[in-house]
This record gives C-alpha cells, structure tokens and sequence, in this order.
C-alpha cells in the first residue's frame, strides 16, 4: 500500500494493519486513507489520536448541527491507541465502519436519536447526573443500535473472528444494561 497521497482511498490489508499497529508513526496517514465503504459519505474524516480516552478503541464526534438536531452532518470519527491491540484488519474495520460508521450514518439521518437536544429535560438530566453520566445515558440508544450493525455484518468480508463476536456481544449487553 501506498498511502503518501491525501486523497488515496485504500483497501486496508492484513500487512498494512500490522505495520501500522506496531508502528504508531504509521496510523496518522493510514486512518485518513481507510476506504470506508458504504459509511464513507457520512464521514468528514478519520484521524488518529495518540492520547487514551478511557478504554476506547475509537470515538465518532458528531457535527454541531447534529447536536442542535439536524441532519444531513458529517461526523469526525478518531482512532485511539487501545484500538492497535486489534490483531486483525477486519476486527479494525468492523469497528471502524461496521460501529463508528453506524454512529456517523445515525448523527446524519436521525441526529435527535442519538445526540441530546437542547431541551429542558436534558439540561436537567445534565445538571442532576453530570455531563458525562448524561450523554451515556441519551447515548445509549445509538449504541445498541451500533453494536446491532455490527452483529448484522458479522459474516461480512470476515468480520467474525471469535474476539471480535465476543467483544461486541459483550457490547451490546452492556449498552442495554443487562445482567446475568
Ligand atoms: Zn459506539
């Protein structure tokens, strides 16, 4: 692979994958060239972050209009350190387009379902359990709905990997708030 060009868009192979995640020089411009498929028009950009966020893999930021309930607005969708643990490509690009692209497809098409609006009940919400205890909890619904596509794709181009099936199921029930 070839990825000194911007505007090249690539098929990201097994060999790439590896280089770049035990290289992390290489992630910048290999993220940026990544062929999104299908997600690609609800994306402005993917960039890598080298700081850890938590224990996530990767983070799709929706658009201030999406915020403020519009749709039609493309999300910025970052890359973080814990997601170069991914041994396989098609795990990477299953959370990528298969889960972060679901959340940029949800920003664009139906953005109040998955952002909080400004409105009365929010703000209390925000006010009474924090701002990051808030939007988990309105975010909840856009993540089942990510990690459901996810699952919906599995058998698509190899996306299901034992680590991978798990990691997801293991997601959804989280995002649901299920005990067992
Ligand atoms: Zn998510």
């Amino acid at each position: 692979m070839n990825i000194s060009s911007n505007k090249m868009v690539v098929k990201l192979t097994q060999a790439d994958w590896d280089r770049a995640r035990t290289n992390p020089l290489l992630m910048p411009e290999l993220v940026k060239a990544v062929d999104l498929e299908d997600k690609a028009q609800f994306v402005s950009s993917v960039e890598y972050h080298s700081k850890t966020i938590g224990n996530g893999l990767m983070l799709t930021q929706p658009p201030i209009s999406s915020v403020l309930g519009e749709s039609g607005g493309k999300s910025r969708i970052i890359i973080l350190p814990l997601a170069r643990h991914l041994q396989r490509v098609q795990d990477f690009l299953g959370f990528l387009i298969d889960h972060e692209g679901a959340h940029a497809e949800l920003n664009y098409k139906h953005p109040r379902k998955v952002v909080p609006t400004v409105t009365r009940e929010t703000i209390e919400l925000v006010l009474r359990k924090g701002y990051l205890k808030a939007f988990r909890m309105i975010n909840n619904q856009g993540e089942s709905l990510a990690f459901q596509n996810q699952l919906a794709n599995l058998d698509k181009r190899g996306r299901n990997s034992e680590y991978y099936a798990i990691t997801v199921l293991q997601g959804l029930r989280d995002s649901l708030n299920l005990t067992y």
